[in-house]
This record gives C-alpha cells, structure tokens and sequence, in this order.
C-alpha cells in the first residue's frame, strides 16, 4: 500500500520524503554520537580495567546500551555512505540531462535554447572591461539543394563537418551554437580597437568552411554567408544591446550578404534594415498582387533583321502594382524565385499570354521567360503542356527561353524536361547567350532550337570593334551548329545596320519600341492587319483578352 502511493508521489513529493527519512538518520546520529561519547567516556575505562586488571564488572546496561550505541553509529555512517553515493549518481544524471537539453545533438554545439543565453552571458562577462563581443550569423549556402541532390546523410555530414570547422577556427572563448537547420550563430570576445581581428577571423571561416567534403565517395562545396554584430557598436539607437538584439542584427547582415552573392561576409550597418523592411513589404505585396491580377504581361516585338517582317513577340512580366506603379521584373522575380511564388506566377502569366497571342495572326510566335527555379520542378513540363491544351494554342508557335545559368545546375534533369518540351513540339533559345560560359558540348548535348544574343554585346556594338569582333564569334558558333541567333537589345539603325551586315539574324530592342500591353500590341497588330482572323474576337475587335478582361473587370 505504502509503495503504491509512494510510485504515485510527484517528483517533489518524493524529494520532501526523502529529506525528512535523511534528517531523521541525521538526528539519530548525532544523538548516538552524543551518547557514545557520554556513555563511552565512563564505560570504556571500566570495560578496560575489568577486563586487563580483573576489576568490577561494568554495569551490564550501560554495556548493552554503548553496543546498541555503536550500531547505530555504524547504521550512521552506513546511511551517509549511501546517501553520498545517491547524491553523487544524481548529480551525474542531472549534468548529463544538463547537456544533453542544452547541446544540439548531432553537432554537439550549444542549441538554440543554450546558445543566446552562453552568448548573454559572454557579453555581460565583458561589459566592464575594454573587450566588446562580435555576434555572426553563420548560414549555409544552398544547404536545401545540397540535401535534395545528396541526401539527408551527406546533408547531415556536412552540417557536422561545417560545425566543426567553425569550432576549429574560433578561439578558445568563443560560442557556437546550431539555432537553425543550417544556421549557426557564434560570440568572439575582441578588442574593440582591434576590429579587423574580427574581419580576419570571419575571412578564415568562410574560407575553411568552403574546402570540399567528402563522404562515400562524394564531394559536395558548401559556402557560408555571415553577417557579423558588434555589441559596443555605435549605429543609430545606441545603448546597450543584448544578446537576441545582437543575433537578429547579425541575422539582418546575413542576409544583406546573401544578396550579396552569398559565400562572404557583412557587418551589420543601419540602413540595412530599411532595405530589409523594403525588400518585406514588396514579398507581401507580390503575395497579395498575384492572386489580385496585379501581374500583367507586355510583349516585345521580335523582328526578321533582313526583312523588317515581325515574327512574334516576347512576353516580359509587369506588375502594375497600385502601391509602385508598374514595377519591373528585375525587381520582382528574383524576390518571386526566393519565395517559392515563381510557379505560380508565371503559370498565370503564360495563362494570359497564351490567351493574348490566340487573338494573333497565326504566323505570329509567342516567346515566354522561364525562370531556373521553374526548371527544378520535375512536373514543370506537364504543366506547361496542360496550360497549352487548355487553352488550345498550337504548341509550335511557342518558344520558351532558358538562361545559359539553367545549365549548371542538374543538367540532367534539364535536358530532360527540355527533351520532352521540344517532342511536344515546343522550341528551346538559349536567352542571354555569352553570359552563362555554356561549354560547347553543353550546348551541342541539349535539343535548343536558337541562341538569343544577350544585350550587353549588342550595346557594345555602337562604341567599341572588340565589341564587333565578339558578336560576330557568336554569330559564326550559332552558324557552326546550325542554330539561328536573335540579338537582343537593337537600339538604334547603326546597331541594326551592323547586325545585317552579319547574315540573316533576327533582333528585338527599343529600336522597334518598348514593350507594350495587351491592349496596345492588338492595337499595333490591327493596324499591320495581323489580327487573327478566324478569332471571333479578332474579327468583332472586343477585348477579350485575358488582361483586357482582367482590366474591365
Ligand atoms: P530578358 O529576357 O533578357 O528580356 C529582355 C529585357 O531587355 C527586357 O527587360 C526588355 O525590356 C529589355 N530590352 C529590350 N530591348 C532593349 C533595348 O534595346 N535596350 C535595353 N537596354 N533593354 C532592352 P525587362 O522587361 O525589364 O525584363 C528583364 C528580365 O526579366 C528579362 O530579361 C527576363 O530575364 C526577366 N523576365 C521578364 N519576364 C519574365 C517572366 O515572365 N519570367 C521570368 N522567369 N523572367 C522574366
Ligand atoms: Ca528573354
Ligand atoms: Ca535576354
């Protein structure tokens, strides 16, 4: 009965119980000690002179009293035994729970939970002295592809050997602590006259951190981006910063560093967090303008170079955002690609499009952009050709253009998708071709259809003959593979008069007209008498295009 509410008693029940059986085993020492002494001191000479000198007996019950005494004593010192023992066992398995709570198990590092407060106390171990703590964020580039291409096992063996190499590096009485997936954050002590110690040590970590890794006979390269905080810093707002104010402020350089081009290293400063609070606001509102109908596309013309004759057009994304005004692409699909948002959005572009250039004569092309980030997607092939099939355009007046960056990522999987794209009877340009450095067999191994000339080298045109000199190379590889070349970005009629010295190449620029909307591009096509003439549409001139509708509405 006992043990059973014993087992049911809490855990501090247990502890109380257990203090009070110790104080009573305490009290009946010390009173057995107490007595031994009292009793002993008497007893003992006469036991000792009864017993050599054959004196008087001692008294029989303070005998058997000084024997009960000396068990006791002996249950005493037996109970303080034990008691030490249980004492040092506990201790034990409380540190081991200790660290066990308060380290990341796989890398060994302090964890998320013991990471800022180590980090709080190193700064206030050093608020009164002449040393300052520099807090970084540590955050792996690409860790997510590196675990979809390799495996949560390398994945995992990277994070530990990552680890290791920033414990290695860091001095003695620095922190490290895993407070994210593939986020470290560490505390070094530094003079703070002495910054670019700082600098040189946050140089060494991104550089050891990068040296390849090998495991089963793989090698993977991972980089680090790293924004660094300093606790005496004096930015705007001054005052004392702790810890958590420290890690998000370095968190804010991490990231300034990632737009950066990753695989380096930033000190926090000010108006990085106005950029931050910017860059915020434009993902909300790229969330919030998407299913709005905010994102519209306009169209460039591509024209024939040695005829003048329009061939079709490039569709480019716009965001006639309510808050900026229309927004360029460069500004928004990047952002778009970062937050996973660029399916999306460019499925319902294409949508739009697709439905714009059906009102078209038929002759007409339709070019649309397709980000990497699109190509990672295994069903992006599908997709595309249900797009098509739902809307019924004819799947050979659709190009698609894929950067020369799309082919180092996973070759393999590009050419697969590409493959099937092009058996649909899609065509493939490769868009701003000479900036990529595709290799020639890369080139040759992929089915592409056109090199698009990318608008750096045309510009070049006008000014410099190394210039010439380039664009005619890559006018001559296109001929080598039997690849027809679009140059990009025609400006103006000398540009122009140079390109059709060339042979027969086909262009697109502001030299033809900045890109237009839906609504002015059929307007443009009436008056050359390209409308599609089996579109009801085209015939009635209602607008009911996509975007057209969008804007009625
Ligand atoms: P891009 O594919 O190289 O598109 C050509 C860009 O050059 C367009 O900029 C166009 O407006 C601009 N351009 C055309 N002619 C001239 C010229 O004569 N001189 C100069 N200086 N520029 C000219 P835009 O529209 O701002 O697009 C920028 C980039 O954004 C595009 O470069 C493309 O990479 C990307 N983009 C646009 N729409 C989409 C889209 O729907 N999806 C994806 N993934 N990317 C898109
Ligand atoms: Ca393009
Ligand atoms: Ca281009």
């Amino acid at each position: 009965m006992k043990k059973a509410t014993d087992s049911a008693a809490t855990p501090a029940e247990k502890k109380i119980r257990s203090a009070e059986r110790d104080m009573i085993a305490l009290g009946i020492a010390i009173a057995a000690a107490i007595l031994f002494v009292g009793t002993g001191g008497t007893l003992m000479p006469q036991i000792v002179k009864a017993w050599f000198f054959g004196g008087n007996q001692p008294d029989l019950l303070l005998a058997n009293a000084l024997l009960l005494n000396i068990a006791l004593l002996i249950f005493g010192w037996r109970r303080y035994r034990d008691l030490h023992k249980e004492i040092r066992v506990r201790r034990e398995a409380e540190e081991r729970a200790r660290r066990l709570a308060e380290r990341d198990p796989l890398t060994g590092c302090l964890n998320r939970r013991s990471g800022p407060p180590a980090l709080e106390a190193l700064r206030t171990a050093l608020a009164d002295t002449d040393r300052e703590i520099a807090v970084m964020m540590i955050d792996l580039d690409n860790f997510k592809q590196i675990n979809d291409l390799n495996g949560h096992q390398l994945g995992d063996r990277v994070l530990t050997t990552i680890a290791r190499r920033i414990e290695d590096t860091l001095p003695h009485d620095g922190v490290v602590a895993r407070i994210g997936g593939d986020e470290f954050v560490c505390g070094v002590p530094f003079d703070h006259n002495a910054r670019n110690a700082v600098d040189n040590l946050v140089a060494m970590i991104v550089r050891n951190t990068s040296a390849p890794i090998e495991s089963n006979q793989m090698t993977v390269e991972a980089t680090v981006s790293v924004g660094i905080a300093e606790s005496g810093a004096k930015y705007a707002g001054g005052g004392t910063m702790n810890a958590e104010a420290l890690i998000h402020r370095a968190d804010i350089a991490m990231y300034h560093a990632k737009k950066r081009g990753r695989n380096r290293y930033y000190w926090f400063e000010s108006q990085m967090e106005d950029e931050l609070r910017f860059r915020n606001e434009l993902e909300s509102g790229i969330r919030r303008g998407i299913p709005a109908g905010e994102f519209v596309p306009y169209y460039e013309q591509q024209i024939d170079l040695a005829t003048g004759k329009l061939t079709g057009f490039e569709m480019l994304a716009r965001w006639e955002s309510p808050r900026y005004g229309l927004v360029s692409p460069e500004i928004f699909i990047p952002i778009a690609e970062e937050i996973d948002l660029i399916g999306e959005l460019s499925e319902r572009l294409i949508t739009q499009a697709l439905e714009d250039a059906k009102g078209w004569d038929p002759a007409l092309t339709l070019s649309v952009n397709i980000s990497p980030i699109q190509l990672r997607d295994p069903w992006f092939a599908q997709k595309l050709l249900h797009l098509l099939l739902e809307s019924g355009f004819p799947p050979s007046r659709l190009e698609i253009e894929i950067t020369e960056g799309c082919l180092h990522e996973n070759m393999g999987a590009v050419r697969s998708i590409v493959t099937s794209l092009k058996n649909q009877g899609i065509s493939i340009s490769l868009d701003d071709f000479g900036t990529g450095y595709s290799s020639l067999s890369q080139l040759r191994s992929l089915p592409i259809d056109r090199l698009k000339i990318d608008r750096s080298f045309i510009s070049e045109l006008a000014h410099q003959r190394e210039g010439r000199a380039l664009v005619e190379a890559m006018v001559s590889l296109g001929k080598g593979l039997s690849l027809p070349v679009t140059a990009e970005g025609v400006e103006n009629s000398e540009v122009l008069g140079q390109l059709q010295g060339m042979g027969n190449l086909q262009g697109q620029g502001y030299h033809y007209g900045k890109p237009e909307d839906a609504a002015a591009t059929r307007k443009r096509l009436a008056s050359l008498d390209m409308l599609n003439k089996d579109n009801v549409t085209a015939i009635t001139g209602q607008a009911t295009s996509a975007n057209d509708q969008r804007k009625a509405s």
